[in-house]
């Protein structure tokens, strides 16, 4: 289940700043790594999160997997600096506790202090889609712009926007929750127990769905998008009901937030120019005098969190934490 890859694990002073210990943890696997101040990422790891095993057990599974990634930084000569993870749900930032997650189980963990107390490392906690979204409008496809919102379009949705590199928390450490602006009053029902979510009509369990509803079979989200492009009646009318879904809740966002760029992530992205040509279309349908935003697809693919969790720690711990020297 675990693998490892070293890409251009260097010895000595080529890695001068030393590196970040970088921890995404999602609700089926942790994606972690050694990455320089730079964003060079020099080691990647994967393991399973084991969720049903219950919150304490992932505990104790991030925190050996931290401490086994600093040993393998030591092991090559590198000075571990700092400790980034991201993880999903409500996480208060600025007191480092996972506050709640549905797929994880996380009530009120204290994390960041357990990582400290553990590794002796200063540590960060931070949001995965918030991180991911620090990493893509750093690092990825947002680079050239200052004001950016991710989407992350799967199993749910959300956003985040980034505003020169850094992501906006809310009040109540909660925002980018964009999969639940409400889209079609009255529709399916949403795992938040509102009906018309727009996670309940466009993410890629919501299409897979209702697919099977209108068709009778089965299908993923990637194979109706590949059914639609083919001409499938069923398929072509589900896709574009969550691409025009999508392209509501876009128009929301860009009348309120007026970035520049729109990166998609997430598994229904990779979908490509099924899903962006269209949802380009549906969305210039809907801005009147908003200006339009540029809309891309995701650059660094399922790593953006596991970055974001190294760029957060770098932010917190010192050290050039990023290559906007464009900037
Ligand atoms: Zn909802």
């Amino acid at each position: 289940m675990t693998e490892q890859h070293d890409r251009t694990i260097q010895h000595g002073n080529a890695t001068g700043g030393g590196v970040v210990v970088a921890i995404d943890v999602g609700g089926t696997g942790m994606k972690c790594g050694l990455v320089r101040p730079d964003g060079v990422v020099v080691h990647t790891e994967r393991h399973p999160t084991e969720a049903a095993r219950g919150p304490a057990a992932v505990v104790d599974t991030i925190l050996d997997v931290a401490e086994g990634l600093t040993g393998k930084a030591h092991g090559a000569g590198i000075t571990p600096v700092a400790l980034g993870i991201a993880v999903p749900g409500v996480v208060d930032e600025a007191r480092g506790v996972a506050v709640w997650s549905a797929n994880v189980g996380f009530r009120d963990v204290p994390l960041r202090d357990l990582a400290v107390a553990r590794l002796g490392l200063p540590a960060t906690l931070g949001h995965d889609v918030r991180a991911g979204g620090i990493a893509e409008a750093r690092l990825g496809a947002g680079r050239e712009a200052g004001h950016v919102l991710f989407v992350a379009i799967g199993t749910g949705i959300a956003a985040a926007h980034v505003v020169d590199g850094v992501a906006y928390i809310g009040a109540h450490g909660a925002a980018g929750e964009f999969g639940h602006i409400l889209v079609r009053p009255g529709g399916p029902r949403c795992g938040c127990g509102r009906s018309g979510c727009l996670e309940a009509v466009a993410s890629a369990a919501a299409v897979g769905r209702r697919y099977r509803e209108l068709a009778g079979t089965p299908g993923t989200a990637a194979e109706v998008a590949e059914r639609a492009a083919a001409g499938e009646p069923v398929a072509v009318r589900v896709w574009q009901e969550a691409v025009e879904a999508l392209a509501d809740g876009l128009a929301t966002a860009q009348a309120l937030l007026d970035v520049a760029t729109v990166v998609v992530g997430g598994g229904l992205a990779q979908a490509g120019v099924r899903l962006l040509d269209p949802l380009r279309a549906a969305l210039r349908e809907r801005v009147t005098f908003h200006r339009e935003p540029r809309l891309v697809a995701a650059a660094l693919g399922d790593e953006a969190g596991c970055l974001g969790a190294a760029l957060l720690a770098l932010d917190a711990h010192g050290g050039v934490s990023t290559t906007m020297e464009a900037r």
